[in-house]
């Protein structure tokens, strides 16, 4: 902490040694889930958990499989400026973390207060943790303070909820976030997104707030979700002629933007998995539109549905959709894309890209999200299903591999294991993440977007097959390479050892107790 802590602490402290019930170590996001939720409903009280699945429900499929969830709350707050980040988990959790937010060029310090058994039990960690943000509570340096519990003390019942609200004017926000109540990564940055927003809405009702940096003139439509830079300009030069401007993009950077976002006429939920965020505009009287403008009918759509919702004069709506939805037919028409694409990812953004390839001419036949089911995704969902495309939410792993394999597709977009997957089977593959969000994929920009690098990755067909026939005789998994004596695979053994490993396990557990 000591490079993130300044030396000004102003005020005096009181000790709290709160009791806790015993920690609940190990477990995480490899085992127990159900140990976590039972201790985590008696540490807490069963709101938290309730609320989380009320919020992130998990059926039709089983929780997916991807990244430790925090790390979308986590970047939320490392992008926004003025704003310290502590985490409080196990240091293998707070290692991975940090790892990959500075891989992802976070720039930023990621405070931890590291924590034992002794002071997780007897409520130390509590006061470390409370310590820890007085000591960064410097109103020159922040704006706000996010301290996130990870699974073990979520489990354990580490009460965030009983730090100050504020420090020296600097905001305290502490959100849990376990890996067995928030199904994805995508979900978390909506954790922190809302309790951000319920933040600025309580300041909001008691009096008056810091303005914008910016204030257009007209009302506003706030942006739900992050998206390629390019697009909330597209967007704003779209809403021009409805006599509305675009808004700040939540997740926001900066804490003023909050005011200015929940100032909106309306919110556009271009991210579908925003229901903590929604809830919040919501209270404060904002209604909300589904979907996005991507390609012709999407843009159409969504012009109408933005307009109903502000009241526009139909006539400044269709003025709109002429000005924008013959140039986005054009750029298209200029950028087709033919072949058969499967698409999986867990942005939230999958439908909205499965739309603008099939606009482009691809033939798709599967969508595949991590994310759930919710009723801003539907306008998106029953298009595609209308075009006979399977979308399936909370897909797991196994899903979009077999949607791979059935499908055999000429292009696999999804997650890393669908690519390396893919790839194996010389099937070209574009990791969605780096490759598929990072473009615009709103109004006459998106439209011809995605074309280069999906038909650059499609017309690598040819160079597949031939590493695949160059390395055909080379084996796979363990007698993969070139051998004298091919080895042979002893399922037996790994079996065995697997027995063994968990014997000794579960005699060294017996022990401990
Ligand atoms: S905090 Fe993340 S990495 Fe750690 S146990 Fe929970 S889900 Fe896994």
């Amino acid at each position: 902490m000591s490079d993130l802590a300044p030396d000004i602490v102003e005020f005096a402290r009181e000790p709290d040694r709160i009791a806790l019930d015993p920690p609940v170590e190990g477990g995480g996001c490899h085992a127990g889930a159900d140990v976590l939720r039972e201790a985590t409903n008696k540490a807490q009280g069963s709101e938290l958990l309730d609320r989380y699945a009320a919020d992130y429900p998990v059926g039709p499929h089983d929780q997916p499989q991807s990244m430790c969830p925090a790390f979308g709350s986590l970047r939320v707050g490392l992008r926004m400026r003025r704003t310290a980040t502590v985490l409080s988990g196990s240091a293998c959790c707070v290692y991975g973390l940090t790892f990959t937010s500075h891989f992802y060029g976070a720039r930023r310090t990621v405070g931890y207060v590291p924590f034992s058994s002794e002071t997780l039990v007897t409520g130390k960690l509590f006061e470390d943790i409370k310590e820890a943000v007085e000591d960064l509570a410097d109103p020159a340096n922040y704006d706000a303070i996010v301290v996130t519990n990870l699974c073990v003390p979520t489990a354990s019942g580490v009460p965030l909820r009983l730090l100050k609200k504020q420090i020296n004017g600097v905001r305290i926000i502490g959100i849990d976030v376990p890996g067995f109540g928030i199904p994805t990564h995508a979900e978390a940055k909506d954790v922190l997104a809302g309790a951000m927003l319920a933040y600025a809405r309580e300041e909001v009702a008691q009096g008056p707030v810091a303005a914008p940096a910016v204030r257009p003139d007209k009302p506003t439509v706030t942006l739900l979700g992050e998206m390629f830079p390019a697009d909330p300009v597209g967007i704003g030069m779209m809403l021009e002629p409805l006599g509305l401007a675009a808004g700040p993009v939540v997740p926001t950077r900066e804490w003023r933007e909050l005011y200015a976002a929940l100032d909106c006429a309306v919110v556009a939920a271009i991210h579908p998995f925003y229901t903590a965020s929604v809830r919040e505009f919501e209270h404060a009287g904002r209604k909300v539109v589904g979907s996005a403008p991507v390609g012709i009918d999407g843009t159409a759509a969504w012009l109408d549905a933005i307009g109903a919702a502000c009241n526009v004069d139909p006539a400044k709506i269709d003025a709109a959709k002429d000005k924008f939805l013959p140039a986005i037919k054009a750029a298209l028409a200029a950028n087709p894309i033919k072949g058969r694409i499967t698409v999986s990812g867990y942005e939230g953004s999958e439908l909205l890209v499965a739309r603008l390839l099939i606009e482009s001419g691809a033939d798709v036949p599967y969508v595949g999200s991590a994310c759930p089911r919710t009723v801003w995704s539907d306008p998106d969902r029953e298009w595609l299903e209308a075009r006979g495309v399977r979308v399936n939410f909370r897909a797991s792993l196994e899903q979009d591999i077999a949607a791979v394999e059935e499908f055999q597709p000429d292009l696999a977009i999804g997650t890393t294991p669908v690519v390396q997957h893919a790839k194996q089977k010389a099937i070209p593959a574009l990791y969605f993440t780096n490759l598929i969000s990072a473009r615009p994929l709103m109004g006459v920009a998106g439209a011809g977007s995605l074309a280069q690098v999906v038909n650059a990755a499609m017309a690598n067909k040819a160079r597949f097959d031939k590493m695949s026939a160059f390395f055909e005789d080379v084996g796979t998994g363990p007698n993969a390479g070139i051998w004298t004596d091919t080895p042979q695979d002893r399922p037996q053994f790994k079996k065995k050892y697997a027995a063994l490993n968990e014997a000794a396990r579960k005699a060294a557990e017996a022990v401990g107790s």
